[in-house]
């Protein structure tokens, strides 16, 4: 079954330059063409290395390539041959990467046109379909769902990857077939950050001494200032929520660890029933050494916790071990907490509450997240 399929890649392929010269003979234009798409696609592989992560529901248009530049960026892609689909009237992907997953919509087919056996799974020279089994490197499950609505249209077909690893997945697509691209992000990008708004969904978090002001809400306004300046950076963010949502927190390190990332900082508020007059800004770490990056925990709270004080005038109450907590314990990158100010102190909340003071405060962030690269670029780890 496999030498087959390899023995069809071949004909194929033989068949493709076979195309190409005969088209080059009368269409030189053609070629010219083809060229120019090529270089379209360096440039858009170019613009991917450094760009920011944001929203998983951002609908990816596939870009024209040809089979021989999917292979240059990685030598793991998946193959949806064209003719194994009704032509679509839209195609888009989507990386749900906080669940490992990889989203193919083809949308204005008819439910039950695409069968899971004409999907291939590409690795170097090996190809393969139907079953995955457990030793797969790359793939754990593929699910085709089958959307169907009351006008044809808006009928659609997901092709749901789950893998293993975090990647960077790209769609291609060529005259002859639809590709997804999967670099692991590592090699995708050189600097990969991870931003944790803490909270979310039903777990509200702690909240002011009034009731009115919850830290789910606080930390998502503060990631979200945040994130504008890090779009701005030489630097690929990724985050856990950009919403209200509910995320474990097994979830939100297993992508940390996942993509390797230089660094991983969660945003908390503080609180401290009874203590009115408690107030300032506090990192916490464990104390153990990250198996990756080239920082130590304690550096990276160390610098956060600097930056955020300056910059949002606030108390530095210090840098916190806290070996225990969840988060900590599991990182297995550079990471900290930053608890971002008492919710139960009113000067502090008077910060928290304000566009004005949310923007200090993720200045702060920004400020400290760069530092810490600078100072891990320069491999000043403690170890
Ligand atoms: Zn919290």
């Amino acid at each position: 079954m496999e030498m087959q399929e390899w023995r069809r890649l071949a004909i194929q392929s033989i068949a493709f330059f076979a195309v190409v010269f005969v088209s080059s003979l009368g269409f030189s234009q053609r070629i010219q063409q083809q060229l120019e798409v090529g270089v379209r696609a360096e440039d858009y592989k170019e613009s991917q290395r450094q760009k920011t992560v944001s929203a998983q529901e951002k609908k990816e248009e596939p870009t024209v390539a040809t089979k021989a530049l999917v292979e240059e960026r990685s030598n793991t892609y998946i193959k949806i041959p064209k003719k194994a689909v009704p032509t679509p009237a839209k195609v888009y992907l989507q990386n749900k990467y906080m669940d490992f997953q990889v989203i193919l919509t083809f949308q204005g087919v008819a439910p039950g046109s695409i069968d899971a056996g004409d999907i291939l799974r590409v690795r170097g020279y090996h190809v393969s379909g139907g079953i995955i089994t457990k030793k797969d490197p790359a793939f754990r499950k593929i699910e085709v769902v089958d959307q169907k609505k009351q006008d044809d249209e808006n009928n659609s077909i997901q092709l749901k990857f789950t893998l293993k690893k975090a990647y960077e997945p790209i769609l291609f697509e060529s005259d002859e077939a639809y590709y997804i691209s999967l670099l692991s992000a590592r090699k995708a990008h050189d600097k990969i950050v991870v931003v944790d708004a803490g909270h979310g969904g039903m777990d509200e978090g702690t909240s002011s001494a009034n009731r009115k002001y919850h830290e789910k809400d606080i930390v998502l306004a503060v990631q979200e200032k945040l994130s504008r300046l890090l779009d701005k950076a030489d630097m690929t963010v990724y985050y856990t929520r950009t919403k209200d949502e509910k995320v474990s927190k097994k979830a939100r390190t297993r992508l940390a660890n996942a993509l390797q990332a230089d660094l991983f900082v969660s945003i908390h508020c503080n609180a401290l029933q009874g203590g009115v007059n408690t107030f300032g800004v506090e990192t916490l770490y464990a104390g153990k050494n990250p198996e990756y990056g080239k920082l130590a925990n304690r550096e990276l709270a160390d610098v956060i916790l600097e930056q955020v004080a300056v910059s949002a005038d606030m108390k530095k109450r210090g840098t916190i071990k806290r070996n225990g907590l969840y988060l900590l314990r599991h990182a297995k990158v550079p990471a900290t907490i930053v608890e971002i100010g008492y919710m139960t102190n009113q000067s502090d909340m008077s910060l928290l509450k304000k566009e004005i003071g949310q923007q200090k405060i993720a200045e702060g962030i920004y400020q400290g997240i760069v530092n810490a690269m600078e100072k891990g670029a320069k491999g000043e780890k403690n170890s």
